[in-house]
């Protein structure tokens, strides 16, 4: 079968599952559920995905709310990654439930587009984004193990089709001194809250001497609860941010430093507590990324040329450095940014959905490439091997 031949067929296949598509993402919409607690979306997904022919595995790799349909056993592994979390507080404002719906989208058109001794196509449901870093906990149980490449589209405000993604690391730190009563013996304290708040101020001074693709932030958590007694301890929560790999370890240890210093000017002792899951820095595919970018603008998408700099972190950086992967980023028909109400209204919209339509069409198309495409698998995965670390 020729490849074009299979791209119609794949797009075909999208188009007819609108109604259902939609439906879905309107469900997800309508019940946002925070990270690991995304029952109802993961059963409603591996409903569909069975319903559409599917073999689904509820609850794997230890994760109630992670999900796992497998088609076909061809030699090529196409995976698509569903994100379907919400935000606290303001539902769907990074717009996963059309993350879910056009990786479900693409699967579902590279199904109806080749036949199953073609290719193996995945569905992984990959839970917690916005939290924990669920994909990392994947990543951990080899649930990426065999995949030749990974496929997701997030909704943004302008259309990327390889965003430059932050690598990320958080911290807490704990200042432990001496407290004392701030009238009758100050000069008996050991002041946490100020080795906390010397240490802020260091961290503010460097922010204004990294480079600009790097991020440096901060918040007090605990501070002392009565202005008559110096407190004992102090905490805050730190993070780092950046998009060149060493720059984030070197900005580590740089952030380490100004914790220790805190320590070092009010007599405290620090406790410096790395979370321990990070996301890493976003490694497009080369491949992938041009074969998504060609088949989107098919279908009359326009991209973004240039880097933009101001950008998030996601845990797929993570898996981007252990298999082939792409994230490219789709417009939802209004301006709004990601994490604000105003997504929130604009990712349930008409235009939304249409938008959600095409590009999982595209993913169907790239699947259609992966798998029928001569030597497309192994391409990228030599260009993986070239930039690994
Ligand atoms: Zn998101
Ligand atoms: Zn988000």
């Amino acid at each position: 079968m020729s490849i074009d031949k299979a791209k119609e067929r794949a797009k075909a296949a999208v188009t007819e599952a609108r109604e259902t598509l939609v439906e879905v993402s309107a469900d997800i919409h309508s019940h946002p559920e925070l990270a690991l607690r995304e029952t109802r979306a993961a059963n409603l997904l591996s409903d569909t995905l069975e319903a559409q022919g599917f073999a689904v595995e509820r609850g794997v790799y230890g994760i109630e709310t992670a999900f796992r349909g497998v088609w076909g056993e061809g030699p090529v592994t196409v995976a698509y990654l569903l994100e379907y979390d919400a935000l606290p507080g303001i539902g769907h404002a990074c717009g996963h439930n059309l993350i879910a719906t056009a990786g479900l989208g693409g699967a579902i058109g590279l199904k109806g587009a080749v036949s199953p001794a073609d290719v193996r196509v995945v569905v992984l449901g990959t839970p917690a984004e916005e939290d924990i870093g669920g994909k990392q906990l994947l990543l951990d149980k080899g649930a990426f193990d065999g995949v030749d490449a990974a496929l997701m589209v997030h909704p943004a405000p302008v259309e990327i089709a390889d965003p430059l993604m932050f690598g990320f690391y958080s911290c807490y730190v704990t200042y432990h001194g001496r407290e004392a009563h701030a009238s009758v013996a100050p000069e008996t304290a050991l002041n946490a809250l100020d080795g906390l708040v010397t240490a802020y101020q260091a961290v503010a001074q460097l922010r204004q001497h990294i480079r600009r693709d790097a991020r440096l932030a901060g918040v007090i958590l605990e501070g002392g609860e009565a202005s008559n007694v110096i407190p004992a301890t102090a905490k805050g929560k730190f993070e780092v941010r950046a998009l060149h790999p060493q720059y984030l370890e070197d900005l580590k240890d740089r952030i380490e430093g100004c914790f220790r210093a805190g320590a070092e000017a009010s007599g405290t002792k620090v406790e410096i507590e790395w979370t321990s899951f990070a996301y890493e820095p976003m490694n497009n595919n080369p491949t992938l990324v041009s074969l998504y970018k060609a088949n989107a603008e098919a279908l009359g998408r326009r991209f973004l040329d240039g880097v933009a700099a101001s950008t998030g972190s996601t845990d797929m950086g993570n898996v981007s450095w252990k298999v082939p992967s792409i994230h490219p980023t789709f417009q939802v028909g209004a301006f709004a940014l990601n994490h604000t109400a105003g997504f929130t209204e604009v990712c349930i919209t008409d235009a939304a959905h249409d938008n959600m339509i095409q590009v999982g069409q595209a993913l169907a198309m790239t699947g259609v490439d992966i798998a029928l495409g001569e030597s497309v698998a192994d391409q990228a995965r030599d260009e993986f091997a070239a930039t690994s670390r």
